[in-house]
């Protein structure tokens, strides 16, 4: 076994032993519970699953260092459909898919041979999953650990589910759906291959007439465009149906018929033929009666809406590039007898006047675009700018009836409720991008009739979510607007389904809650199910009346026990446990949970608990790709978490993720990155053992000093970020910027033996503790000391420590090792000698007084001049200043902020002495003999004359 791997095991037991991540109510210390949303186990957890939950970890660690009574559970999901699509394909030897399982998740042949049963692999991940997650060193309790389909958590679903009901949140009703037609059930976001947050879209159908008693129904999402209309695109080689759809006789796509029967339509189908066979033909707008050429358009796609689309080339990209491509190439008219010159004449019509665009926008933005022809991808992003320019800004012309000067937003509602009562519109729904269920069935837009729904549609209800929004800490902030979107876009939610596993809709026969349905409040769950697994509660005693004792504090606790047969002491214990961690402190999650579970979350939070038990924070981060990819199994980039740790080692592995990204930002997960971090976390250990090893001397100097002073900067850094979730901020700074602090100390000592260097190890490696645990506990036990890294104190910043005059002091040496070692790389010169003149006490007057006005933003170069002309000691130099004021303020522009204010603070350096204490380390650095003087020093050597070029922070140099 490797060494690391070694280390890793030994620390694992021993926190295992000594229980220190288990957690229970105490009421002298300030409870922290967070949480991360139960993974999915129809696979292994993947490096994406790590990169999230390792930043809960940091968080949970570093919280706990602090002193809280920090809770961390853990929990699966086996819910809804996933289980049987992944097992079924097993089942059905897929061969393709069977190769993933064994040569990616790493499954051996015995346990493969028995994924034909979804338990059984349920299982299998699970336990693969949790002794990964402990390998990797996550800080979880594991005693109140769950699935999702254990009886108990059942019950608490049902619990859920009666009270939602009975508060009318869960409604009957008929909505669209995402259907999978083979497994004939809603298919939520999770239960989806593709298509992860596709929702129904309603289309509008204008029902143009091509006959007395024939309907052409074109389906479009902009309706008021009728005025516009110049002819009708049909793809000649599509197959259409004439069919009678609720009794009257429809012209549609073969696909659209097949939508639409399952969209309360009877369709009764009499004639199937190819799309050519309409061309030529003419229809009648029904509106304004006029006549226009039906014309061949091979952008048509038939599987999407109806098939049939109405042209405007005045205002639709596609429509304007498909009319130009029949005018430019007549011939293609031809093998339909379609009259080249009729087409010809078809002028575009313009209908919306937008401030800012031409007549026929659609004309100019093809121009504009350079876009070739219908064929061409830039016409999607041409139609969608102009559909959202044209709906926010448009206003329709006088030439669109009764609805002449209204803006396009404020028409369209009352323009389809208009024709729809005239019989002019009908309308469908259709989904905007593929979804496949995770039984690999296409999916289609289901209008459920009398079905279950979670009405997020009901403004109570959203207004009640919203205030949950606005009570909550979210990282990043720029996250909340998006949630409130969702909370404002979220429309009813079919909440059950009839296939895979979870809980029977207690109500509802033959339905079983849907997989995002069932995991909204279950961080109240964890709470309790360590009594429930504890003392063996059994599912049938968690009564109705068990949980509303539990999470409402109902009933009285005597006669619950009586009726459930759950001691009292039980009872309480459990009531207890909830009040004292709830509400959940944090919950971190990839961005792609923001539009389902995150939010649906929040609605369910707001609809079963009072304000008091409401989430208190949500972080969201960015997903993680694989070497600039998405993670795809099937396509080989995916990366199990069981394989990074065993290559890299847990806190290789735990580092690499977290430095790949901050905020919303996507990690990018590279190997050669986990390898440079495993061998840099290495080179820590190595590091810190020198020092432990060698530390003896007490020290009190200046450079004790600035390396205390500095660290207090970093302590406030790191605490800082990772309270605000920047986890790669607080790591860089933990690693490298400490490390950096570190070894220019000992460069600048030139030996690494000082008691301070060792105190400084101390606080460094508690820093780090949050992110590299095991190898922290390592060297933390090499100090000598005997407790836990992981319980140690987070390291306080003490002000007193804090020295910005050896800060400066350091500064100042390192500016001007830079500025020689550019002068030494341009010049490329083997010094014999550096001579350093530094500034005069008059400069750093001048110096500091232009400082402080321009740090107060009043910085008036004429009244500073009178100022100092004024001054005694300033008089006598006056030629030399007005030419230094611009210098002056070129070298402290260059200055970050903070020494600038530091500077402010302190006053004039003493750089002279600054400089002749570390002669002989600069000497060192530049390999040649270092001399200094001020500027004004009569005796100084300086053959080149370049002393009066001193600056104060900048002195002037001089290399032979
Ligand atoms: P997958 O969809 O990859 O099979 P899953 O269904 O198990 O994963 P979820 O149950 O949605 O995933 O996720 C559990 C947690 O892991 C969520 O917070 C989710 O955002 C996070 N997660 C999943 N994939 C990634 C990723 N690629 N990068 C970051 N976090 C991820």
């Amino acid at each position: 076994m490797s060494q690391t791997k070694q280390i890793e095991e030994k620390w694992r037991l021993k926190w295992e032993e000594a229980r220190i991540f288990e957690a229970n109510p105490d009421n002298a210390k300030t409870k922290l519970m967070v949480t991360f949303p139960y993974p999915y186990m129809n696979g292994p957890l993947h490096v994406g699953h790590t990169f999230t939950a390792t930043r809960v970890d940091a968080y949970a660690r570093f919280k706990r260092m602090q002193g809280f009574n920090v809770l961390w559970p853990w929990a699966w999901h086996w819910t809804g459909q996933p289980l049987l699509g992944a097992s079924g394909r097993v089942a059905k030897g897929d061969e393709a898919f069977i190769r993933v399982l064994r040569d990616v998740d790493g499954v051996p042949e015995k346990d493969l041979k028995r994924f034909i049963d979804p338990l059984y692999m349920a299982q299998y991940y699970t336990n693969e999953g949790r002794k990964i997650a402990k390998r990797i060193g996550f800080s979880i309790d594991w005693r109140r650990e769950f699935t999702t389909v254990m009886p108990t958590y059942q019950r608490f679903i049902e619990w859920q589910y009666e009270n939602l009901r009975e508060k009318g949140y869960v409604t009957r009703g008929t909505h669209p759906v995402v259907w999978c037609p083979k497994d004939k059930s809603p298919t939520g976001d999770h239960d989806r291959q593709v298509g992860e947050g596709v929702t129904p879209e309603e289309y509008i159908l204008i029902k143009y007439k091509l006959d007395d008693e024939t309907f052409l129904p074109a389906a479009t999402f902009r309706p008021e465009t009728i005025y516009g209309v110049t002819n009708m695109w049909i793809n000649p080689d599509a197959e259409y149906v004439e069919a009678i759809v609720n009794g009257e006789k429809w012209i549609v796509s073969k696909e659209a018929a097949e939508k639409l029967k399952e969209q309360e339509r009877e369709v009764e189908v009499k004639k199937i033929f190819k799309g050519r066979e309409l061309v030529g033909k003419t229809f009648t707008n029904p509106v304004t009666k006029e006549k226009f050429p039906i014309l061949p358009g091979w952008f048509v796609d038939s599987k999407t809406a109806t098939g049939v689309v109405y042209s405007v080339p005045a205002h639709a990209p596609y429509d304007w590039l498909a009319l130009k491509d029949l005018q430019e190439k007549p011939e293609s008219l031809c093998e339909f007898g379609v009259d080249a010159e009729t087409v010809k004449e078809i002028k575009p019509i313009s209908i919306i006047e937008v401030e800012g665009c031409g007549q026929f926008p659609a004309v100019d933005i093809v121009r504009e675009m350079g876009i070739r022809d219908q064929y061409d991808p830039k016409a999607d992003e041409a139609t969608k700018a102009l559909y959202k320019k044209e709906f926010h800004g448009g206003i329709l012309k006088d030439n669109c009836g009764p609805y002449a000067k209204k803006t396009v937003r404020e028409a369209k509602d009352i323009l389809i409720t208009d024709f729809r009562q005239q019989g002019y519109a009908d309308s469908m729904y259709d989904l905007p991008e593929a979804v496949v269920c995770r039984c690999m069935t296409p999916c289609i837009v289901k209008v459920l009739s009398d079905q279950w729904f979670l009405n997020y549609n009901d403004s109570e209800w959203k207004s009640k979510a919203k205030q949950v929004v606005t009570g909550m800490q979210i990282y990043p902030e720029t996250a909340r607007q998006w949630f409130i979107t969702v909370i404002d876009w979220l429309k009813e939610w079919a909440c059950a389904r009839t296939t895979g596993f979870g809980t029977p809709l207690p109500w509802g026969k033959g339905w079983i809650v849907e997989t995002l349905s069932d995991s909204t409040i279950y961080m109240s769950f964890y709470t309790i199910n360590k009594h429930i697994r504890e003392r063996e509660v059994k599912p049938e005693a968690l009564t109705r009346s068990v949980f509303d004792y539990i999470f409402y504090g109902r009933g009285d606790c005597a006669e619950i026990s009586n009726t459930s047969g759950i001691p009292a002491e039980t009872l309480r214990s459990m009531r207890n446990e909830f009040l004292y961690w709830y509400p959940f402190d944090l919950r971190v999650s990839a961005k792609e949970l923001v539009p389902n579970h995150l939010t649906f979350c929040i609605f369910h939070h707001a609809a079963l608990f009072p304000s008091k038990h409401w989430p208190r924070a949500m972080g969201v981060n960015g997903m993680l790709m694989i070497e600039g990819k998405q993670m795809h199994k099937s396509k080989g980039n995916f990366i199990t978490m069981k394989g990074a740790v065993d290559r890299y080692g847990a806190d290789a592995t735990r580092c690499a993720l977290l430095l790949g990204a901050e905020g919303m930002d996507d990690p990018d997960w590279r190997g050669e990155n986990a390898s440079d971090v495993q061998s840099k976390l290495q080179g820590v250990s190595k590091f810190c053992q020198e020092i432990i090893v060698t530390s003896k001397n007490t020290g009190e100097e200046h450079l004790e000093r600035w390396l205390l002073s500095k660290l207090q900067q970093r302590i406030t850094l790191v605490t800082s970020s990772l309270d605000e979730m920047k986890t790669r901020t607080a790591l860089q700074v933990a690693l490298f910027e400490i490390w950096n602090d570190l070894r220019w100390y000992i460069q600048r000592k030139s030996k690494a033996d000082s008691q301070t260097l060792l105190e400084a190890v101390k606080i460094w490696i508690r820093l780090l503790a949050p992110f590299a645990p095991y190898t922290c506990e390592e060297i933390w036990s090499k100090t000598g000391e005997t407790g836990f890294i992981s319980i140690s104190e987070w390291p306080k910043v003490n002000t007193k420590l804090l020295d910005l005059t050896s800060e400066e002091k350091e500064n100042f040496i390192i500016d001007l090792i830079g500025d020689t070692l550019n002068i030494l790389k341009a010049t490329k010169i083997a010094p014999k000698r550096v001579c350093i003149y530094t500034a005069t006490v008059w400069k750093w007057q001048i110096y500091l007084k232009l400082l402080e006005r321009s740090s107060a933003g009043e910085l008036k170069i004429g009244e500073v001049l009178r100022d100092f002309a004024a001054d005694a000691t300033l008089k006598p130099h006056m030629k030399e200043v007005s030419s230094l004021v611009p210098r002056v303020i070129k070298a402290f522009t260059k200055l970050p902020t903070e020494r600038k204010t530091n500077l402010l603070k302190i006053g004039v350096l003493d750089e002279l002495k600054i400089v002749e204490d570390a002669l002989g380390f600069l000497s060192g650095r530049f390999n040649a003999e270092v001399k200094v003087f001020t500027e004004d020093d009569i005796t100084r050597y300086d053959p080149k004359g370049r002393a009066g070029m001193a600056l104060p922070e900048q002195p002037a140099i001089f290399i032979e």
